[in-house]
């Protein structure tokens, strides 16, 4: 294909990263570019031909030259053409692109591609106009008829500015029905026309009532004064440790005020599960005559879309989202402040393909800006908290007491091994103290909070016969399967595998020696059963909602669960801990969580910081109204440090305690953790993958950097692949990337549908 190659005029040369799982070149490939697309811009979509067979493949404008450097020009290839979708990614956001395939070790093109929204990608929503206008040397326009003449008398007549004219608003001004006669006018060069689309975008609106501001306190104006000093001064890390209700909602708020008053905007991620349409229409409220765009999950692609331009656009004042929102394309000189309300949460992490951490990347992004960045939470990260106390790169600031008129819960920890030996049936998961609370809240008239964070009825299906030992597993991955309830039918028990999604019926017996069966580690389905059962009123219809990924299927069965929590209808809400997060409910008196050890058991060094927070995050759900509230926490672990301390509320010493055993252990924050995986049909296959690039990262490695296996992963196989595991631990972030990136460019991790890299890894199964 001669026409592949530049011997003719050339627009420059391009680099171009290509949207594939690999990436052989890690800057991008360079192309020429065809004259025709001589206005090509950074960060457009492009196909090029791409190997041998030329495939069309497409791929992002990464930078320009006009120099083809130091390949030969007559061997380069041309771009074929701009890819028809309405927006590639915003030239400015290229560099922190760059920082993001860098750092989390994934290719730049689908690191590009991850930033933009699908729709936007694809273009959905936008609606195309025909934009017409007179040409600059007219046709003298003979043998028109009197529709067309009409359409030029209203044309002509229009002020400069008004032209060019949207088509229907040209045919009402002509009072003409059809497109004919402006089509004639075209053929016949009388008309030009443009076409422009455009996005159809619509402003969120607030929520009458509640917008009235709290005095700040003493301690939130200190803060607001402090952080607002550096607004508008370059790049600073702030990070907010407030406890839950301290009011660090109202610090975000005014300084989010100072931003828009300097003409500049701010963008504010939230936890995925916390962005309700509440939050979103609460921070309006707040910011009247204000503009802001939402991006979360809720929203269609065309109104994904629309909301995302509206940032581009640079006409919104103010952006939240979720996770990706950290890539809204905020023009960089009117970014002010980046908010990062509950920073520690894991769903910042992203766990597929480019695996960023939100947070990080806001930190990057601040300051790429330079702006100003806080990170909110009762709960820090260890790693924030490592940062701001240890590092000197993030300044602290503290709020330790809950906003005037809140007091903080008290927190009653109960033994569950004493709380069975008190109950009538042993069969029951709700115990004695947990029980009476109920009883009496429901009595009171008050709202409850149950937190279980397992969800189906029983996770762990075994023989009664102990000398059998059958556990049902699931066929193609290395766990147990979870028995679900199908809604109705109290008999219609099926088993599920949580990794693979495989479903069989629950066997009646043990397969192995006829036996009964005996059901443990029981989930949020049966406790909404022992509930229903134990309290007939909480059986009437709307008094007890279940929140977990089963009984929601859509973000908004989610948004419905808790509007008709918040709005008093419900009187118990049972759930998984996404009931645990950012919900701000007066009417709740109590708070119980059903098994505080759930995440005790698990293979990954961040299980006990897991316990502290998601026992304080739910616990501060409890007594934001009039009234003192309570909390019951049932676990068989009373005496641990994360429990103890949580029902304190003294994150403080819990962190330091923390920390110093990281320490010792050179675990995160104390080191960074790089974590590779290789997954296989075939078992040697993929242990000897991991060996191999255990022993080549070993040869690699400085001294103070550790590598760790290869070793099955803690789930040794999932959908009949085996997972072997290899980690690295560095001293420093740039002593881990500096490793990583060698091992990337020898080519060590690829293909990567095959060997994963994480870097800083949240997940660790
Ligand atoms: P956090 O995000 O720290 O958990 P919020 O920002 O949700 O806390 O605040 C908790 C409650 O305290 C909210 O209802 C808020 O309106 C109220 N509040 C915040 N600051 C003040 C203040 N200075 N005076 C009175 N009430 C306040
Ligand atoms: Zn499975
Ligand atoms: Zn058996």
């Amino acid at each position: 294909m001669a026409l592949l190659f530049p011997q003719e005029a050339n627009a420059g040369y391009a680099r171009i990263a290509v949207e594939r799982g690999f990436d052989r070149y890690p800057d991008g490939l360079t192309y020429a570019i065809p004259t025709e697309l001589s206005d090509l811009e950074i960060g457009e979509r492009v196909m090029v031909p791409l190997g041998r067979g030329d495939a069309p493949t497409p791929g992002y404008v990464i930078d320009r030259s006009d120099s083809p450097g130091t390949r030969d020009p007559d061997a380069l290839k041309w771009i074929l053409r701009r890819d028809g979708s309405a927006h590639g990614l915003p030239a400015e956001l290229m560099s922190l692109a760059k920082w993001v395939s860098r750092y989390y070790q994934a290719p730049l093109g689908l690191t590009v591609s991850a930033m933009l929204p699908s729709a936007v990608r694809r273009g959905v929503g936008t609606v195309k106009r025909r934009m017409l206008d007179v040409p600059e040397n007219p046709e003298p326009t003979t043998g028109t008829t009197a529709k067309q003449k009409a359409v030029l008398k209203a044309i002509t007549s229009l002020p400069a500015q008004e032209r060019p004219v949207e088509l229907n608003r040209l045919k009402q001004l002509s009072g003409i029905r059809t497109n004919g006669p402006v089509d004639r006018l075209l053929r016949d060069g009388h008309l030009v026309e443009h076409r422009r689309t455009e996005i159809e975008a619509q402003w969120n609106t607030p929520v009458p009532g509640e917008l009235t501001p709290d005095e700040p306190t003493t301690t939130q104006q200190g803060i607001i004064d402090h952080i607002g000093g550096t607004l508008g001064d370059g790049f600073s890390t702030h990070l907010l440790h407030g406890v839950t209700g301290s009011g660090k909602t109202e610090v975000y708020i005014r300084l989010i005020e100072q931003v828009l008053a300097g003409g500049g905007m701010a963008l504010v991620l939230v936890p995925e599960i916390a962005l309700t349409p509440q939050t979103g229409a609460r921070l309006i409220g707040r910011f009247p005559g204000k503009r802001v765009a939402v991006l979360h999950s809720g929203l269609t692609a065309a109104q994904r879309h629309q909301q995302w331009s509206l940032a581009a656009g640079g006409d919104a004042d103010i952006v939240l989202g979720a996770r990706s929102a950290v890539f809204a394309p905020i023009p960089t000189e009117r970014l002010g402040l980046i908010v990062v309300d509950e920073e520690h949460d894991s769903s910042y992490k992203q766990e597929t393909v480019p695996r960023y951490h939100g947070r990080d990347v806001a930190i990057r992004r601040a300051q790429l800006a330079g702006c100003t960045i806080v990170l909110g939470s009762a709960t820090p990260a260890l790693e924030s908290w490592w940062n701001a106390t240890r590092r000197g790169v993030a300044t602290l600031h503290s709020m330790p007491q809950r906003a005037p008129g809140l007091t903080l819960p008290s927190v009653r920890v109960v033994d569950l091994v004493d709380e069975r030996r008190n109950q009538e049936r042993s069969s029951e998961l709700i115990g004695p103290t947990m029980s009476h609370a109920i009883r009496r809240t429901l009595d009171l008239d008050a709202q409850i909070l149950l937190l279980l964070n397992r969800r189906g009825y029983s996770s762990y299906i075994t023989c009664t016969n102990r000398t059998c030992g059958w556990v049902l597993r699931c066929e193609h991955c290395d766990v147990s399967m979870v028995e679900h309830r199908s809604g109705e039918v109290r008999t219609g028990s099926y088993v599920r595998c949580h990794q693979c999604e495989t479903a069989i019926r629950l066997p009646s017996a043990c397969p192995d020696c006829s036996r009964g069966i005996a059901k443990l580690g029981l989930g949020t389905q049966r406790i909404e059963q022992e509930l229903v059962d134990r309290w007939p009123e909480l059986a009437e219809p709307g008094a007890l909602h279940r929140v977990d990924s089963d009984s929601m299927s859509t973000m908004q069965d989610f948004h419905e669960a808790l509007g008709d929590f918040t709005a008093g209808r419900t009187r118990l809400l049972l759930g998984t801990q996404m009931i645990a997060k950012g919900l701000d409910v007066p009417g709740v008196r109590l708070v119980g969580v059903i098994n505080a050890d759930t995440a005790a058991g698990l293979p990954d060094f961040r299980a006990s910081e897991r316990t502290f927070q998601l026992i304080s995050q739910v616990t501060g759900r409890c007594g934001r109204g009039s009234g003192a509230g309570t909390v019951v926490v049932q676990t068989l672990d009373p005496e641990s440090r994360a429990i103890t301390l949580a029902a304190k509320h003294d994150y403080v010493t819990f962190a330091e305690q923390e920390l110093t055993d990281r320490q010792a252990i050179r675990l995160p924050p104390a080191g960074r953790l790089g974590r590779i995986v290789v997954k296989d049909p075939r078992h040697e296959h993929a242990e000897a993958d991991a060996r191999r690039i255990a022993d080549q990262l070993g040869r690699m490695a400085a001294e103070d950097t550790r590598v760790r296996g290869p070793a099955p992963c803690p789930i040794a196989r999932i959908a009949d692949s085996f997972r072997f595991q290899v980690e690295v631990i560095a001293p420093s972030a740039s002593r881990l990337q500096a490793l990583l990136g060698e091992a990337r460019q020898q080519l060590l991790f690829e293909p990567s549908n095959r060997i994963s890299v994480d870097v800083d890894p949240q997940s660790l199964l």
